[in-house]
C-alpha cells in the first residue's frame, strides 16, 4: 500500500540531488533504467491448420475478433482497442503477449471502476501468481500481488479491515489460481464478502507453459493435453453462486464488458466475474479456429448472470464494532524536511537476526517524518532465522507507482549473507554507490563503492548503523529524523545513538 502523504506536508527543496553523496566524493546522475516487461518476449500465437509453420498475429481481426458474438459491438470498442490509457491505468503498454485477453480485462476493469466512481486511491486491486499478476504495477490504484491461488482469501481479510464503504476491493485470479484457491472463493461467496473477483479464464496456465486447469473444457487441448481435455471442468460460476455469491456472471472476453463489470463493482456483497477468454500463445496454438462461445455452448455452461436477492454482505455485519486496518496504522507525523527531488531507491541486506527489517522500516518511518512518500519491502528464506535478510525502500518527493528497483540507487552490504545474496546485483551495476562492511570484498561493479565497519557497532545493530552511515552522508535524511524514528518505536534505550552518533562524527 502506498504512503500517502499527509496534505499538510510541506517539502524542504534545496537545490539538487547532484549535491547527494558529495562527501562520497562525486555527483549523481540520473539513472533510472527502463523497467522490462516481465513477460519481453510476446509469443505470438502460430498458425492455424495448414499454416502450422507460419507466425500469425493475434489481435483484433484474427483469433479474438472471429469470437466475439453477434450483436456485442459497442461505440467505444474503438478505445479498447487502441489501449488507451485512464485515469486507472498508468499506461498504454500493458504487459501481456500480443492477443492476450487479459489485455480487454485489465481495460475494461479500468473502465468500469471510473464509471462506478471510484476513486484509484479508494481502489485495492489484489492479484496473486500467473500471467493476469504481472498487471498490478500498470494500475494507479493500491496492489497487493499473493500467493498463488489466494487472491480471494487476501482480498477477503482486506475487505474485512475495511470500515470505509467507499473502498472497492477488486482481486484479479487465473483459472489456475481459482482452482489452487478453490476454497477461498467458496469461502468468500458463502460470507458473502463484499468485494469482487474477476477470474481471468483462458483455460490453462498461461504462465507455466499452457497446461490444463481445473476450469478448462473438456475437448479442450493443452500441452499437458494434446489430445484434448479428457474431463471437464468446474463450472465456477455455478459453485459461487450455489455458494452463497450473490451476483455472478460469465463472459465472453471480448470487445466493451465494462457495463457487466460496472454492474458487478456496484454489487453488494461477493459479485464474481468470469471472463472466458484466450491464451494466444498456448490455447489458440493447441485449439486453432475454436470459438469461445462455442467452447462454452459445448461443455454444458451458461454464458449470463446468476442473481439472487438483497442479501447483507458478511463484512458489513461485521465493521461496525471493528476497528479499520488503517485506524491502526500510526501516524507518523511530518517534522523534518529532506531535500530529495526525485525517488530514490536503496537496497539494504544482511544476514537474518541482525536487524535489517527494523532498520529499514526505522528509515521508512523517518523519511516519511520528512515529508517523502515510502514503500519498502522484505525478503528473507522461509526459515527466518538464518540466511540472508534484504529491504527494498523507495523514498520519494511524490507518488511511487511501482515498489519494484530494478536498478538501485544505493546497495547497503552489512554481512556476507548479504553480499552472497545481492552479488550478481550489485556486479550489474551500471553506476549508484555500493555501502559495504569493510571486512567484505566489492564484487566487481561500475558502482562507486564506499566501504565502513557496520559491523563494529555490533551485529544486532550493524543495518541500523548502515542506515545511519547514509543519512549522516547523503544528507537525504536526518540524523534527528532517525532518532526520533527509534524514539518513536520505542527503541531509544536498546539502540546505541550515542555510539553511532560519536562514531559518524569522523565521516568525511
Ligand atoms: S496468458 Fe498466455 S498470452 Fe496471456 S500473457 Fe500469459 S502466456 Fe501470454
Amino acid at each position: 500500500m502506498r504512503n500517502e502523504v499527509p496534505s499538510e506536508c510541506k517539502l524542504v527543496c534545496i537545490p539538487d540531488e547532484h549535491e547527494m553523496f558529495v562527501k562520497a566524493g562525486r555527483p549523481r546522475r540520473g539513472c533510472q533504467g527502463m523497467k522490462k516487461s516481465l513477460i519481453s518476449d510476446c509469443r505470438l500465437a502460430e498458425g492455424r491448420q495448414g499454416m502450422s509453420n507460419q507466425r500469425l498475429r493475434v489481435n483484433a481481426n484474427s483469433f479474438a475478433f472471429r469470437m466475439r458474438p453477434q450483436g456485442s459491438s459497442r461505440p467505444d470498442d474503438a478505445k479498447h482497442r487502441q489501449g488507451m490509457s485512464t485515469k486507472f491505468l498508468n499506461t498504454t503498454g500493458l504487459p501481456y503477449c500480443k492477443g492476450c485477453g487479459h489485455h480487454l480485462i485489465a481495460r475494461n476493469t479500468a473502465i468500469a471502476l471510473e464509471k462506478s466512481g471510484f476513486a484509484p486511491l479508494d481502489t485495492i486491486l489484489v492479484t496473486d501468481i500467473g500471467c493476469h499478476g504481472i498487471i498490478d504495477r500498470c494500475f494507479n490504484t493500491h496492489t497487493v500481488h499473493g500467493l498463488h491461488g489466494r487472491a480471494a482469501a487476501l482480498g477477503a481479510g482486506i475487505t474485512l479491515g475495511l470500515s470505509d464503504p467507499k473502498k472497492k476491493v477488486v482481486a484479479f485470479i487465473g483459472d489456475g489460481g481459482a482452482t489452487i484457491g478453490l476454497q477461498h472463493l467458496l469461502e468468500a461467496a458463502r460470507l458473502n464478502i463484499n468485494m469482487t473477483v474477476i477470474i481471468h479464464n483462458n483455460m490453462l496456465y498461461g504462465m507455466t507453459g499452457g497446461q490444463a486447469s481445473g476450469l478448462t473444457p473438456c475437448g479442450f487441448r493443452t500441452t499437458i493435453t494434446p489430445e484434448g481435455n479428457p474431463v471437464a471442468g468446474y463450472d465456477i460460476c455455478a459453485l459461487a453462486h450455489t455458494a452463497g455469491a450473490p451476483h455472478v456472471r460469465r463472459i465472453i472476453g471480448v470487445g466493451d464488458f465494462s457495463e457487466e463489470l460496472t454492474e458487478a463493482f456496484k454489487a453488494d456483497g461477493l459479485s464474481l466475474v468470469e471472463v472466458v477468454e484466450i491464451c494466444p500463445s498456448y490455447g489458440a496454438k493447441l485449439n486453432p479456429g475454436t470459438k469461445l462461445d462455442t467452447i462454452i455452448e459445448a461443455s454444458g455452461q451458461k454464458i449470463g448472470l446468476w442473481q439472487t436477492g438483497n442479501k447483507d454482505a458478511y463484512s458489513l455485519q461485521c465493521r461496525e464494532n471493528l476497528p479499520s486496518l488503517f485506524e491502526k496504522t500510526p501516524e507518523i507525523k511530518v517534522e523534518f524536511g529532506s531535500k530529495l527531488k526525485r525517488p530514490f531507491s536503496i537496497i539494504l541486506s544482511g544476514s537474518a537476526g541482525e536487524g535489517v527489517q527494523l532498520a529499514s522500516e526505522l528509515l521508512a518511518r523517518a523519511a516519511i517524518s520528512s515529508g517523502l512518500r515510502v514503500t519498502k519491502k522484505g525478503s528473507y528464506p522461509v526459515t527466518v532465522g538464518v540466511g540472508f535478510s534484504t529491504a527494498e525502500i523507495i523514498i520519494s518527493p511524490r507518488g511511487i507507482h511501482f515498489h519494484g528497483i530494478s536498478e538501485p540507487d544505493l546497495v547497503i552490504i552489512t554481512s556476507k549473507d548479504g553480499l552472497r545474496h545481492n552479488r550478481k546485483r550489485i556486479e550489474a551495476m551500471k553506476c549508484g554507490i555500493l555501502f559495504i562492511d569493510e571486512s567484505l570484498e566489492p564484487p566487481e561493479t561500475a558502482a562507486e563503492v564506499v566501504s565502513h565497519n557496520f559491523r563494529g557497532m555490533g551485529p544486532r545493530n550493524a543495518a541500523i548503523f548502515a542506515v545511519f552511515f547514509f543519512a549522516r552522508n547523503s544528507g537525504l535524511i536526518s540524523i534527528s529524523a532517525m532518532i526520533k524514528a527509534i524514539q518513536d518505536r520505542g527503541l531509544a534505550g536498546k539502540i546505541p545513538i550515542e555510539k553511532m552518533k560519536k562514531n559518524l562524527e569522523g565521516v568525511v
